[in-house]
C-alpha cells in the first residue's frame, strides 16, 4: 500500500516466510491478545460459537481452517478431514443458510501434488454440497494462479457454485474477471495480499485501486455473482454505487471483510440491507495469516507493539 513504506510491508511478508521469526512470535506471551482479534480460536466448537453470533447478529459467515503450504499427504488430509467435520456441525447446528467455508489449495497438498489437491478439495465441495453450502477457493501467491483456476473449472461441472478470489494487484486479473463474470460464477474480488514481482502485480497502491474498480465494473455488469472482498470505504462507496448503476438488489451480490476488521462498517452495511460476509479464520496455524494482517496496517502493528510493551 502507499500509506506507509513499501519496505515496511516487505519486510514483514519476509518474515511471514521465517521460521526462526515464527518460533519467536508463536512464543512471545503477548501474542495470544493479538491473534484473538484476528481468529475465532482453535477448534471447531470455537469456530461454530462465532459463526452463532456473526449470523446471530445479521452478517453471513465464510470460515477457513488455517493452514497453508502443506507438505505431507497425511497434513493434507487432516485438512480435509476437519473441513468435513466442520461441514457436519454446521449443518447439524443449521448454519449452512448463513455460512460457507473458504479453502487454500496449498493446505490440501497443491505445492507437492496437485493431483491429491484435486481429491481432497472435491470431496469438501461434495460434503458442502450435501451440507447445502458452498466452497470458495482462495487465492493464493502468483504461482499457484493457474493450477487454482484450472481445478476451479474442473470443480464447477460438478458443483457450480464453487466461488473463486480473483486479486486486483494481479496485471491479468481483469482478463480472468471478463472469463469469470459468467452466470453462476461466485468471483470474490480483493487487493491481494501476498509480495509480488512488478513483472506480474501492480506495486503502487493508486494502480491496485484503479484496477480493483476497473474489475469490480466487470464483474457487477456481467452475469455472475460478485463478492467486493475490501476494507476500503473509497472502493466500498464505488461499490455500492455501481451496484445502484447495474441495479443489482441485495441477494445479487455481496460486500466481505475479515474477521477483526471494521466491525462496524460490516454491521453498517448488514443495517442497511446489504449482503455481508466475514471471512472466519480458526485454528492453531495462523502465523501466515497473521502476519499478512500486520504487513496491511501499521494500526495493527502498533497494536502488537502495544500488547508487547504492557507486558
Ligand atoms: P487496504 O489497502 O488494506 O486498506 C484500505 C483502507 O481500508 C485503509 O486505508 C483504511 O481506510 C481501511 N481499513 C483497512 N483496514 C482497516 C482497519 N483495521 N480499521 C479501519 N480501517 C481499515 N487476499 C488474497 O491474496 N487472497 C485471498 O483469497 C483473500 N481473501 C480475502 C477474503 C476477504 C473476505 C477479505 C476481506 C480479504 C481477503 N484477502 C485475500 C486480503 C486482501 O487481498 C487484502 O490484503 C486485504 O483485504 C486488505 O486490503 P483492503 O482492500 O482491505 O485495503
Amino acid at each position: 500500500g502507499g500509506r506507509y513504506a513499501p519496505s515496511m510491508r516487505s519486510v514483514i511478508l519476509a518474515a511471514s516466510r521465517s521460521s526462526r521469526v515464527e518460533r519467536l512470535v508463536e512464543t512471545a506471551p503477548f501474542t495470544r491478545d493479538v491473534v484473538r482479534r484476528f481468529v475465532a480460536g482453535t477448534t471447531t466448537d470455537d469456530a461454530l460459537r462465532a459463526t452463532h453470533e456473526l449470523v446471530g447478529s445479521g452478517l453471513t459467515v465464510t470460515l477457513d481452517y488455517l493452514g497453508e503450504d502443506t507438505v505431507t499427504p497425511e497434513q493434507a488430509t487432516a485438512v480435509r478431514e476437519e473441513y468435513l467435520t466442520l461441514l457436519t456441525v454446521l449443518a447439524g447446528a443449521d448454519l449452512t443458510s448463513g455460512a460457507e467455508v473458504s479453502v487454500k489449495l496449498s493446505a490440501l497438498g497443491q505445492k507437492f501434488d496437485e493431483k491429491l489437491a484435486y481429491d481432497n478439495v472435491r470431496a469438501i465441495c461434495a460434503a458442502a454440497a450435501a451440507a447445502g453450502t458452498t466452497v470458495t477457493l482462495d487465492m493464493e501467491d502468483h504461482t499457484t494462479t493457474d493450477s487454482t483456476l484450472d481445478i476451479l473449472a474442473r470443480l464447477r461441472k460438478d458443483f457450480p457454485s464453487t466461488g473463486a478470489v480473483l486479486q486486483a494487484y494481479l496485471r491479468r486479473t481483469e482478463a480472468d474477471c471478463r472469463e469469470l463474470a459468467t452466470a453462476g460464477s461466485r468471483v470474490r474480488l480483493c487487493k491481494g495480499a501476498y509480495k509480488e514481482p512488478e513483472s506480474v502485480a501492480y506495486q503502487s497502491a493508486r494502480d491496485v485501486d484503479k484496477s480493483y474498480v476497473r474489475c469490480l465494473n466487470i464483474l457487477l455488469s456481467g452475469a455472475g455473482y460478485p463478492m467486493l472482498a475490501t476494507h476500503d470505504p473509497r472502493l466500498i462507496a464505488i461499490g455500492q454505487d455501481r451496484a445502484r448503476w447495474f441495479d443489482r438488489s441485495p441477494d445479487e451480490f455481496e460486500f466481505q471483510m475479515l474477521y477483526g476488521v471494521r466491525p462496524d462498517e460490516q454491521a453498517r452495511l448488514a443495517g442497511e440491507g446489504h449482503t455481508v460476509r466475514t471471512y472466519l479464520p480458526y485454528g492453531s496455524d495462523w502465523y501466515g495469516y497473521l502476519m499478512r494482517r500486520l504487513a496491511e496496517r501499521p494500526a495493527n502493528l502498533v497494536f502488537f507493539a502495544r500488547a508487547l510493551i504492557s507486558r
